[in-house]
């Protein structure tokens, strides 16, 4: 395969490093004495081997997140002094963000256009936004009893364990660190054993923007039976901050009960795009396919469940395969890639294993509908599949595939779509396509989901919350709602009676 590969490989130098963990400041090797590789989704070829971490590491982790939250420097400075670490982080990451992006790519496997122009600097933006919030942690007088003088403190909840999943990786962990640090938490961050590698390039910048040692752990290592559960059911662990499988939340409530800390939970999704004969069609045909095709389709808010109005779904669908049959599918390192790998030959396979349920349940490939053969065979690829002919009822419009495979669904009607929308055991996000203002805010109100978009798709700003309704999860992150997540209301009584 041509890789056009315009820049010199900027992450050599850290692929050719050693991959510890961080623990109290400084990179360790795992007590296991174990290592795990990770591999390049687009051949298949191992990028470098990683320390693995386990119980005993988690248990270090712990310590040091433990001694730097009671005793450490990090309760004695001040809140401008944390927002500049934060912001110095973010400089770094910006400095850095071409390496970055490069080390996204190899790991993860999305074009390199998008880990450069989404995931970088949504990552930058998203350490720039928390940071301003140190300064602006508030708590409230309440004056109702002149005999008492009441007042409320809003504090950190110390020490907090962050489990990521591998769609975005450094993403995800900046909406994790973000507001943790700003509240003044200490954390550990366990990332996903497919994509360990961002993460620990910033630890790197992490230590070098002047964290105290201790504020920030990273523990690469795998979930069940090792690190990520043994974060999740450790008893100095204040609270889990959780983003996966809605399979791996459940775990997550049931670990968390022995000293019931605090959970919150984003998890997955079977978003409801729906596109009425009243809209601009060719906007809401690109709508879908972002919707559906960005990063691979491993997109928690993806629209995987395509309503179309009745009236206009053979029009629509000729536009849309029209235009999915040119997408340009290869090597992510390869500026003229639109769509990548699969992050690991299991999600490559699930996919696949989803593919094979939708045409045994009857639903027609429209187009894809399998492994691309060649030079891609050797990575994790499958092709943007689109199914008609669904069924809300089938186990391809219910069930999170994760992955480029669209299922499309023709409706007659606002009641009609608004049930079948809503027919879900998931509620993460949705969007209506309508150039009827009315009908638009309606179906908004009525779509049970943490997001609705209307007349676009997969729009994010760290100062808009996001979150789940239903088995999509609990909590909000981004915005000012993610403070409630990683803070206490102390309320304090002072008698005023002489
Ligand atoms: P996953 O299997 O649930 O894994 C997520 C993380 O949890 C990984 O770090 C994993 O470690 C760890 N983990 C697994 N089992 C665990 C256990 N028993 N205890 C503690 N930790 C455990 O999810 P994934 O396959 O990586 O990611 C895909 C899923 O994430 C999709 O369902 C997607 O919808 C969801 N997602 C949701 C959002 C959102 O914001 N709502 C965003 C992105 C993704 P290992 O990697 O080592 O197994
Ligand atoms: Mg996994």
């Amino acid at each position: 395969m041509a890789v056009v590969q315009e820049k010199p490989l900027l992450c050599k130098d850290f692929l050719a490093r050693p991959k510890q963990l961080l623990i109290d400041g400084k990179f360790v090797d795992a007590e296991t004495g174990n290592m795990f590789e990770t591999r390049n989704p687009a051949t298949d070829e191992v990028l470098c081997q990683v320390q693995e971490g386990g119980k005993a590491d988690i248990d270090k982790a712990v310590k040091a997140a433990r001694k730097a939250f009671e005793h450490g420097k990090w309760r004695k400075i001040t809140a401008t002094q944390r927002a500049n670490m934060m912001l110095k982080l973010a400089d770094l990451v910006e400095k850095n963000a071409d390496e970055f992006a490069q080390l996204e790519t190899l790991d993860n496997g999305k074009p390199i256009k998008e880990s450069r122009y989404f995931d970088i600097p949504a990552v930058v933006e998203t350490f720039r936004y928390y940071a301003g919030w140190c300064t602006k942690l508030e708590g409230e007088t309440i004056s109702n009893n002149p005999d008492f003088f009441t007042y409320t403190l809003r504090e950190p909840i110390g020490v907090v364990g962050q489990i990521i999943p591998w769609n975005f990786p450094l993403l995800m962990a900046a909406w994790k660190l973000g507001p943790a640090l700003a509240c003044g938490n200490t954390l550990i961050l366990k990332p996903a054993e497919q994509t360990p590698l961002s993460a620990l390039r910033l630890g790197e910048l992490v230590l070098e923007a002047g964290f105290p040692e201790g504020v920030v752990n990273i523990v690469t290592g795998f979930g069940a039976n090792s690190a990520g559960e043994a974060l999740s059911n450790h008893m100095d662990v204040d609270k889990i901050a959780f983003t996966g499988e809605d399979k791996t939340g459940r775990e997550i409530v049931k670990a968390s009960a022995g000293n019931l800390k605090r959970v919150s939970l984003e998890l997955g999704g079977k978003a409801p795009n729906i596109v009425f004969a009243d809209a601009d069609i060719d906007a809401a045909v690109k709508g879908a396919i972002m919707g559906i095709f960005f990063n691979q389709g491993q997109v928690c808010c993806a629209g995987s469940r395509l309503f179309l109005d009745k009236k206009i779904h053979d029009e629509f669908m000729s536009k849309l395969t029209e235009r999915v049959s040119k997408m340009r599918q290869g090597n992510g390192m390869d500026e003229s890639t639109q769509i990548g790998p699969q992050v690991s030959r299991e999600q490559q396979e699930r996919v696949l294993k989803y593919i094979g349920i939708a045409k045994g349940e009857g639903a027609a490939v429209a187009c894809g509908g399998d492994a691309p053969a060649g030079d891609l065979a050797k990575g994790y690829f499958v092709k943007p599949t689109i199914f008609t002919g669904v069924h809300n009822d089938m186990r391809i419009a219910q069930e999170e595939v994760f992955g480029p495979v669209l299922s499309v669904i023709p409706f007659e009607g606002v009641d009609d779509v608004a049930d079948q929308a809503n027919k879900i055991a998931f509620g993460l996000s949705g969007a209506v396509w309508t150039s009827d203002v009315k009908k638009a805010h309606k179906l908004a109100a009525r779509i049970k989901a943490g997001t609705v978009w209307v007349n676009t798709f997969n729009m994010l700003d760290v100062a808009v919350p996001f979150g789940g309704y239903k088995m999509s999860g609990y909590g909000r992150e981004l915005g000012k709602h993610s403070i409630d997540l990683y803070t206490n209301i102390k309320s304090v009584w002072v008698n005023l009676q002489d």
